[in-house]
């Protein structure tokens, strides 16, 4: 089976429609960039980009220019959301200010990360839309999975899967957008060749901030294991999955600060800002 077939089976047995309204979260990076242009191929007919303008020098400029290009060339709409213009500085700015403060033990990505999600759920939901499309890959999947195992909290795999579990009944009324993966299933370089042969405009090197994450250490370690097993990691969580939904964390609830959906009563993007807020008031 072809990338596309198998990315056109993961959405239809996630039962994602044509019609549905999809905003694709859009980073300039191959994974997200193939997801839209498979999307748009696939026949998916309401979809629009969504880019976050970290402000990380020259690699945010050269993401922003390729998100463009590829909007154009895919024909969809694009959004994009400045951080410096709507939360007064750019992700490097507000990561060392969280940092300095908190002894540099919370790693770069993990902020980035957390900060990214609270925009998009955040600001796709002001769209009106079904559902926000990201570029995770196969290798990402396998990687979170281990993860969450060796961090001792498998019911944090609870939510994994091409399309969000924990979609709540009253759609209408939950401020959390559904996630779904279409490239799930399919291995990162796989990915990186698909782009490569269509020629899409991407950004290939990787972000210059993510030196140092618990990531990038279980990322090589899975380097030497071939895709059948990283398929086979992700399959088998797929298995365990009613047993580990019941050892499930907390519902989700909203952030009594921001009251953006939350796993406990503040959420991780007010608990960082937290941090660097509370510590400036303490030096006054
Ligand atoms: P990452 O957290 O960098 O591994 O990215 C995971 C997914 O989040 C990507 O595949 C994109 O769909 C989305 N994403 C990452 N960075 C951005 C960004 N700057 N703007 C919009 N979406 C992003
Ligand atoms: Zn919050």
């Amino acid at each position: 089976m072809n990338i596309q077939e198998k990315v056109k089976k993961t959405l239809k047995k996630a039962g994602i429609k044509k019609k549905d309204k999809i905003v694709v979260a859009l980073s300039g990076g191959k994974d997200s960039s193939v997801a839209a242009y498979l999307l748009k191929k696939i026949g998916y007919k309401n979809i629009q980009g969504f880019h976050i303008n970290l402000n990380i020098g020259k690699y945010s400029e050269e993401c922003l220019e390729r998100v463009v290009e590829l909007s154009q060339l895919l024909d969809i709409e694009l959004k994009v959301y400045d951080m410096k213009k709507e939360m007064g500085s750019g992700m490097c700015y507000l990561r060392s200010g969280i940092q300095s403060k908190s002894k540099n033990e919370i790693k770069n990505c993990a902020i980035c990360g957390v900060i990214k999600k609270w925009i998009l759920n955040r600001e796709v939901r002001k769209l009106k839309e079904d559902y926000i499309a990201t570029g995770h890959n196969l290798d990402d999947e396998a990687q979170t999975f281990l993860m969450n195992i060796f961090k001792g909290s498998p019911q944090l795999s609870a939510n994994l899967g091409p399309k969000s579990r924990n979609i709540p009944k009253d759609k209408k009324k939950s401020k959390f957008i559904p996630r779904v993966k279409p490239l799930f299933y399919i291995p990162e370089d796989e990915i990186r060749k698909y782009s490569k042969s269509k020629k899409l405009p991407v950004v290939y090197e990787g972000c210059p901030c993510a030196l140092d994450s618990y990531r990038i250490q279980i990322r090589s370690f899975l380097e030497n294991i071939s895709n059948k097993d990283k398929k086979n990691i992700v399959k088998n969580f797929e298995k365990l999955l009613p047993r580990i939904q019941k050892t499930k964390d907390p519902r989700m609830e909203y952030c009594d600060v921001c009251g953006e959906p939350s796993r406990g009563r503040i959420c991780k993007k007010c608990r960082l800002m937290k941090i660097r807020e509370r510590n400036d008031f303490n030096k006054k």
